[in-house]
């Protein structure tokens, strides 16, 4: 394939020295999907571009690319970045992880769709300052139909009943409404729960204000999607490890 200069926007999320004075950067885009730049001399003390590259950096990238393998940073424009993502690091964990979640959902060069938007977004309100835990339970809820699970948050998953209560079942593919309480494997989460499951897994992120939710239920959410990923998707990010971690620490 022929190699030509591209402009993207995007987030560069990774960042890792390469060769002597090089840096290669992972970057979520919106045009060619998430790739890695080959910045040369980035790590030489007159460089141009590596502010540009820092991690959680965002703006305009222009690229000589195959849309293959690495694509080397030529240019750039009206690049900030998302300072508390870079500097807390509570924040960091969080946002370092999602972007893992959104990576490992694709392949190179492969396009996120409506998924870019949802990183974006979500990138931009952590560094906001709205509620980590409530973006980052979003973002999970919505990734998984790009990894080909799509739980049913809308209606009973298994005869499509609109009115609760509900509870949710992962052997049934969603939330369930209480005529299949005995018939499936449910795992018991009381209705405020499930409400917030629901809302989380439907809501446009554009459309996410602040929410105050309580602790508890912020910690049976975080249990449940844990379990859905567990038993639906089995991804084991390091970076997830990290944030478990971290929050195990504040608590
Ligand atoms: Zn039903």
């Amino acid at each position: 394939m022929t190699r030509e200069v591209v402009e993207v926007t995007g987030i560069v999320f990774k960042r890792q020295r390469y060769k002597e004075a090089d840096v290669l950067a992972k970057i979520i885009s919106k045009d060619m999907g998430i790739f890695t730049m080959l910045v040369r001399g980035a790590l030489r003390p007159k460089s141009k571009l590596s502010a540009s590259v820092l991690a959680f950096s965002y703006g305009n990238y222009q690229v000589l690319t195959s849309q293959k393998g690495l694509s080397p940073l030529k240019t750039f424009k009206d690049v900030k970045q998302f300072s508390n993502l870079y500097s807390d690091l509570t924040l960091n964990s969080y946002a370092c992880y999602l972007c893992d979640l959104v990576d490992h959902a694709f392949v190179e060069y492969q396009s996120l769709g409506k998924f870019y938007n949802l990183i974006l977004v979500a990138l931009t309100k952590l560094n906001a300052g709205q509620d980590p835990e409530i973006i980052c339970q979003l973002v999970e809820l919505q990734m998984l139909a790009a990894y080909g699970v799509r739980p049913q948050f809308k209606q009973c998953a298994i005869c499509g009943e609109i009115n609760g209560p509900f509870d949710y079942s992962i052997s049934a593919g969603g939330v369930i409404c209480q005529k299949h309480f005995n018939e499936v494997a449910r795992m018991h989460l009381n209705d405020k729960q499930v409400a917030m499951i629901r809302t989380l897994g439907l809501v446009n992120i554009n459309r996410l204000g602040q929410i105050n939710v309580k602790p508890d239920t912020k910690k049976a959410i975080r249990g449940a999607i844990d379990r859905i990923y567990f038993q639906t998707v089995d991804l084991n990010l390091k970076t997830k490890k990290f944030l478990d971690e971290m929050r195990r620490l504040e608590i």
